[in-house]
């Protein structure tokens, strides 16, 4: 026997690409066009760098505190991760452990069937309606859990809170997973933290990569019922005691002193969406009512893969999926006011 059969073969998650052309317009990965709070930038101008000697608070006890006060919940309620991709994959392994499968919708995240092949969870892929629509009464089957991020991706398109009350009213036997990446782009009643007042099997997870400009220092949270978050403390010290590095840690808690300034660029980006919309919808896209960063759409004259192709070479990277469903589909994330009208001009001369 060889090494080699001992080795494990997994197919990873693929993220959109991180090209490095000159001038080019990004609008793959649903990054934020603008700049994270100054405030960040102070804080790095006077980090002492002797701080990097030691091993960081292991469970960044003073931004979850922080956060505690900001979104009104115990510390107790709160997990801190390296980006809600580590947030979500610790979840999984710690909370999908039944027998029965865990349900997701067919088109969401296409990490979750990566995180369940690495782990062996048998999941089940719950059929989006025809108008890409999240329908509750699918969930109500059995199951070890269920997952969905809200609102959800590619599609942009959100449910309420009615409805995801509906699904906790009907598994309370299960832990309820709704990733909640985007939802601060969906309005400030969109959010299913209220819900964990009620319902001890909900888990919602959220990440500073969008909304707070901050891809790069990697911070994602969860929040739940103590015991579900304390499980998941014990999975992440199980793996990596220290997983937020210092900097991350002082990072988060500039920003979150800062959320006027964050809240100021999610309304731009917010008119700058809509405005968007209507412009695809005048070029004679078909579009999905997107309440996220980015807007799914396509174009009955022009195949999707054809049009990724024609804008990559004109610089303009936007993101496309091979994949059932969604072949004929773009994801273009919601740049800056110029970035979108170059964007629509290059189309309306495209498509005349
Ligand atoms: N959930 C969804 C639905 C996402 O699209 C993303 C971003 N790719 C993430 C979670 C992870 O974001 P991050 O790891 O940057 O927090």
């Amino acid at each position: 026997m060889s090494w080699q059969e001992n080795l494990r073969s997994v197919e990873p998650y693929v993220a959109g690409e991180q090209p490095k052309l000159d001038e080019m317009i990004k609008l793959n990965t649903n990054e934020n066009p603008y700049p994270p709070s100054p405030k960040i930038r102070e804080l790095l101008a006077d980090f002492d760098t002797d701080r990097l000697r030691l091993y960081p608070n292991p469970n960044a006890d003073e931004l979850r505190s922080e956060l505690a006060i900001y979104y009104g919940l115990e510390p107790e309620q709160i997990f801190i991760g390296n980006g809600s991709d580590e947030v979500l994959s610790l979840a999984f392994l710690a909370f999908f452990n039944g027998a029965k499968p865990l349900l997701m919708p067919d088109i969401s995240y296409s990490f979750y069937p990566v995180y369940c092949e690495l782990y062996g969870i048998i999941n089940k892929k719950v059929p989006l309606t025809e108008n890409f629509q999240l329908k509750a009464t699918d969930y109500f089957q059995e199951n070890a859990g269920i997952v969905f991020a809200n609102p959800n991706a590619p599609t942009g398109i959100p449910v309420g809170l009615d409805f995801i009350e509906e699904i906790l009213q009907h598994n309370l036997e299960s832990i309820v997973l709704v990733d909640e990446a985007y939802i601060d782009f969906s309005g400030p009643t969109a959010t299913a933290l209220p819900l964990l007042k009620k319902y001890d099997n909900l888990v919602v997870t959220r990440t500073f990569s969008k909304s707070r400009s901050l891809a790069g220092i990697r911070l994602g949270l969860a929040f739940g019922d103590p015991l579900a978050i304390a499980r998941l403390y014990d999975v992440k010290n199980s793996f990596n005691s220290y997983p937020i590095d210092s900097l991350a840690q002082l990072v988060g808690l500039a920003s979150l002193k800062d959320n006027n300034y964050y809240e100021k660029n999610l309304a731009k980006l917010v008119s700058t969406r809509e405005k968007f919309k209507q412009d695809l919808h005048q070029l004679g896209f078909e579009q999905l009512d997107s309440q996220a960063n980015f807007v799914f759409a396509h174009h009955p004259n022009i195949s999707a893969q054809q049009l990724f192709e024609i804008l990559y070479a004109e610089k303009i990277i936007v993101r496309h999926w091979n994949a059932p469903r969604i072949y004929d589909w773009l994801r273009i994330t919601i740049g800056t006011d110029e970035e979108m009208m170059r964007l629509i001009e290059f189309l309306k001369e495209f498509l005349e």
